[in-house]
């Protein structure tokens, strides 16, 4: 049996989600004639206090998206240096929205007004416009770190003072929320975009929604189409959301735990040097001077153990929907037993 802890995303449906999805009611939804489609877009407009939402293939997607809308040619766009919009969207933001990006180093991934402040360009021939700044909650490189609405409310501030769009890269904006006890409603008044992402710790199979003003989300749905992810009957899907939505953000709960869990077992080892703070599902470690994480990712997976580096020191592993106790158990038992020889 394999532990697979490279990632969230690797969940399949269970028995209750795939009859939801064999049941939903389809329509052409680039028609506008899916009511599951339309469903789970309001669903979430309505949990975050957005006006309107659209429901998309991927979270890159959403991202992207967004992204477009919220930019033009020629300006540019501020985020974390390790931030999946500019890390793992293949260059996406150079190739559809033509904008340069200004990397900001946060702590875990979090940025602050203070850092971002000194990024913002003043109006200047030789500038490229700052337009949009692009948080993400939580952060996936900074090991699930999670944003409070406290850290976000004088990001937004600083924002509108200085006439740039926010959006939210919320791929695991539930994990976020478990950690931080926030209310989801109260993120639309800080946002004019959020992707959430159902296909990570959600456990859907395939789907993100970007979430925004009626205004937004009709621009979004034309892009959406240009990006060829307009989709015929995708109630199919959305079917799956929703089941995510209704049943599987109370079992999160678990996730976190087990990442616990694990962060526990690991910092009593002679491999792992450090450990990032624990806040979610996401669990990385640097391992111990003169050791390589491949070394580590390798012996792991001899005794079934999957999971990633993510960087020249470090490893990551994710909790999700599939991760039983009984394998967090076993998990545990071989990361204490497991030996790692220093790298010659
Ligand atoms: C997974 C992820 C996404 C979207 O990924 P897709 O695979 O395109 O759905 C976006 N942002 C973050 C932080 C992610 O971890």
């Amino acid at each position: 049996m394999k532990i697979d802890l490279r990632s969230d995303t690797v969940t399949v449906p269970d028995v209750g989600m795939l009859d939801a999805m064999m049941t939903a009611k389809v329509g052409d939804d680039v028609y506008g004639e899916d009511e599951t489609v339309r469903e789970l877009e309001h669903k979430l407009a309505v949990m975050f206090d957005m006006e309107a939402g659209l429901f998309c293939p991927s979270g890159t997607m959403t991202n992207q998206i967004a992204i477009k809308c919220f930019t033009n040619p020629m300006d540019e766009v501020i985020c974390d240096q390790g931030s999946h919009v500019y890390r793992y969207e293949g260059g996406g933001i150079a190739y559809h929205s033509m904008t340069s990006v200004r990397l900001i180093n946060g702590e875990r991934g979090i940025l602050t007004p203070e850092l971002i402040e000194p990024e913002i360009n003043e109006e200047n021939i030789h500038y490229p416009n700052s337009s949009l700044v692009v948080l993400e909650n939580t952060t996936n490189k900074g090991g699930g770190a999670a944003y409070s609405l406290a850290q976000i409310e004088p990001i937004h501030t600083l924002c509108n003072i200085k006439g740039l769009k926010l959006h939210l890269d919320g791929a695991r904006i539930f994990n976020a929320l478990l950690a931080t006890g926030d209310d989801a409603s109260a993120y639309g008044q800080y946002f004019d975009g959020i992707s959430v992402c159902l296909s990570k710790g959600l456990g859907a199979p395939v789907g993100s929604v970007l979430l925004g003003s009626k205004e937004t989300i009709k621009a979004a749905t034309k892009i959406r189409k240009a990006f060829g992810g307009g989709m015929r009957q995708a109630g199919y899907l959305a079917a799956a959301g929703i089941y995510a939505l209704d049943y599987n953000i109370a079992k999160l709960a678990m996730d976190h735990y087990h990442a616990r869990a694990l962060a526990d077992a690991l910092s009593k080892t002679n491999y792992v040097a450090s450990i990032y703070p624990v806040e979610t599902n996401i669990v990385i470690f640097e391992v111990a001077e003169g050791i390589k994480p491949e070394r580590v990712v390798y012996h792991l997976a001899e005794k079934g153990i999957l999971c990633n580096t993510t960087g020249p020191k470090t490893v990551r592993l994710v909790t999700h929907l599939n991760i039983t106790e009984e394998m967090i158990d076993k998990t545990i038992e071989i990361i204490k037993q497991l030996q790692v020889s220093a790298h010659k």
